[in-house]
């Protein structure tokens, strides 16, 4: 759809239980404009757009090499939970380099 050579840092394929979702494809095709410039506000949009309508999509948690999955395990807040929901939900459109720096 928008990538053609994938190589480390490009976006790659988004998650296919994305792809039925116009909002989802509005907020994907945003981020991939974006994407060589600040997309800050476009990641953290389709995060939380994600981990609201689209709850059954979102990853476990990740079980290795995630600095951040044990900390936001460790917090009982409903913040945290929904904090980390989005951090889970940034694998399924974005390269795990870049969706796990948040
Ligand atoms: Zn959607
Ligand atoms: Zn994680």
């Amino acid at each position: 759809m928008m990538v053609e050579d994938p190589g480390p840092t490009e976006l790659p394929l988004p998650a296919p239980c994305l792809w039925g979702c116009p909002e989802c494809v509005r907020l994907l095709l945003a981020l991939a404009d974006a994407w060589a410039d600040d997309c800050f506000w476009e990641q953290l949009q389709t995060a939380r757009h994600i981990v609201e309508a689209h709850p059954e999509c979102v990853p476990a948690q990740h079980l290795n090499r995630c600095k951040l999955c044990p900390q936001y395990a460790s917090r009982a807040d409903d913040d945290a939970a929904r904090v980390w929901a989005q951090h889970r939900a940034r694998d399924l459109f974005m390269p795990p380099e870049v969706a796990r720096m948040l």
